[in-house]
């Protein structure tokens, strides 16, 4: 009986995947998202509704536009897939609950704009401000409860302000922009002030490893890091494992 919600989840996921695609294409260029039909970006013929199912219409195409026969990227059969993934899982471990639709949103949304930012270096509002409502109304459902919600929002993007402001007035150049401000906002909406502390440390620690490892044992100051990247990443890490990890190192104390 379980499965059936399960595939059901999996299914409007797909759907959600086949969206995040166009939210990832369609943002940094400041397209509209809701209306107009996808195009073929080789040859901007209008693609069929039959063609542009999720995951199967790739298949079907064998990767490849109708029209012009050139090749679509895999990678959207798999942010498709991705989507399914994520949602019946959620289903999977939660059951049909709040606590499944939020953490759903959360990492759909992080998702979203860890792709978008890794490829563009920017974090559009119109994800991080819908993230912030969401946390907010989601808060005394799956969340830390409002108050919480709200001081979380306030902490965890004052704090990324704080030390963006702190950062230019040192080095005379922003080291975070207002991107990442906005989106440990969303990050603190959802969790709540402790563990948004906890996700602007392992994003700082995640793009510090990163860094060296491209700069071959170095940081290279000048060069521009995707920090809402390492920061979503953070901040799914803390959602999936931040309990645990909690459990254990109180268990260390005790
Ligand atoms: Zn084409």
């Amino acid at each position: 009986m379980m499965m059936v919600p399960v595939i059901a989840a999996g299914v409007v996921g797909l759907c959600l995947g086949s969206f995040a695609n166009v939210l990832v294409w369609r943002l940094p260029r400041e397209e509209q998202v809701v209306k107009g039909r996808s195009r073929c970006p080789e040859c901007s013929v209008t693609i069929a509704w039959y063609d542009n199912l999720p995951l199967v219409g790739w298949l079907l195409l064998r990767g490849r536009c109708r029209n012009c026969r050139s090749r679509i990227s895999p990678r959207y059969p798999l942010i498709e897939l991705s989507g399914g993934i994520l949602a019946a899982v959620c289903v999977l471990i939660a059951g049909l609950t709040p606590a499944a639709g939020a953490a759903f949103v959360f990492l759909y949304l992080l998702g979203v704009i860890a792709i978008v930012d890794w490829r563009h270096m920017i974090i559009p509002h119109t994800l991080t401000v819908a993230g912030m409502v969401a946390g907010l109304a989601l808060a005394e459902f799956a969340g830390p409860g409002l108050q919480s919600a709200i001081l979380g929002l306030l902490v965890g993007g004052g704090s990324v302000w704080l030390l963006s402001e702190g950062y230019r007035l040192l080095r005379g150049q922003p080291g975070m922009g207002g991107g990442d401000v906005m989106l440990m906002g969303m990050v603190g909406a959802f969790l709540g002030p402790w563990a948004a502390a906890g996700v602007l440390a392992s994003g700082a620690l995640l793009g510090t490893v990163y860094a060296l490892i491209r700069g071959g044992g170095r940081v290279q100051g000048t060069a521009k890091l995707p920090f809402g990247t390492f920061l979503a990443a953070g901040a799914a890490l803390v959602l999936v494992a931040g309990s645990a990890v909690w459990t254990w190192y109180t268990g260390l104390l005790a």
